[in-house]
């Protein structure tokens, strides 16, 4: 049975009503670096972790010859280490040996030395050839899947999911989700794509930053 547009119109409100848009990175700023301040006092540190994306969200254009970085996720990465949360960036990007050098590089210059992050996860070749980039929809599944392990095998719980699309942040791929992931998504790629949403998709625990791309 389809879904009535008006259920449509009921549920996009809903998610927005569970972000908060600022319309400069400086104001999303001030507002995380008060969330941590309130929640450092009682999550316990060594139960929690922070996932980064890099294209568009570290970086703000991967191909400059020069990395531009992007300085309020920066700020919130160091943020995240003042504070002993691990940080995990995972990209779509291919895994090889000049890619990861190439990545590492770029992460480097940007003030993540390695070292700084626990864990850098590309995509692997067989997977990212079979990529519908048109779709978007299996970045989605990569970067969920990614994300499930890191829960699975550290037993932390993700504080802070910061990407710009909203298949980095989504609780279950489109794809393979349910109708309402479907239309979750139908209503957040709707969403105008300027400033920066901070909200939940998933609970109260679960952080996400959605930077324009
Ligand atoms: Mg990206």
């Amino acid at each position: 049975m389809s879904t009535p547009s008006s259920a449509k119109s009921l549920d996009s409100h809903a998610i927005l009503k569970r972000f908060t848009k600022f319309n400069t990175q400086p104001e999303a700023e001030k507002w995380l670096k008060k969330y941590f301040e309130t929640v450092s006092g009682f999550t316990t540190k060594d139960s929690v972790c922070a996932v980064f994306d890099i294209d568009g969200t570290i970086l703000r254009d991967r191909d400059e010859k020069t990395p531009l970085c992007n300085k309020m996720l920066l700020n919130l990465f160091q943020l995240c280490r003042s504070l002993n949360i691990p940080i995990y960036i995972i990209t779509a990007r291919p895994e090889g040996r000049e890619q990861r050098k190439w990545t590492v590089d770029q992460l480097k210059q940007c003030g993540y030395p390695p070292g700084s992050y626990v864990e850098l996860r590309m995509m692997p070749v067989p997977e990212w050839k079979k990529l519908d980039k048109v779709a978007n929809w299996n970045f989605s599944d990569y970067k969920y899947q990614e994300r499930q392990r890191i829960v699975k095998n550290t037993k932390k719980s993700i504080i802070l999911n910061a990407g710009d699309q909203w298949t980095d942040l989504l609780r279950v791929p489109p794809c393979s989700g349910s109708s309402e992931e479907k239309v979750i998504y139908d209503s957040l790629k709707n969403f105008p794509n300027s400033g920066v949403y901070v909200g939940s998709l998933v609970d109260l625990s679960w952080l996400c930053v959605k930077l324009p791309h």
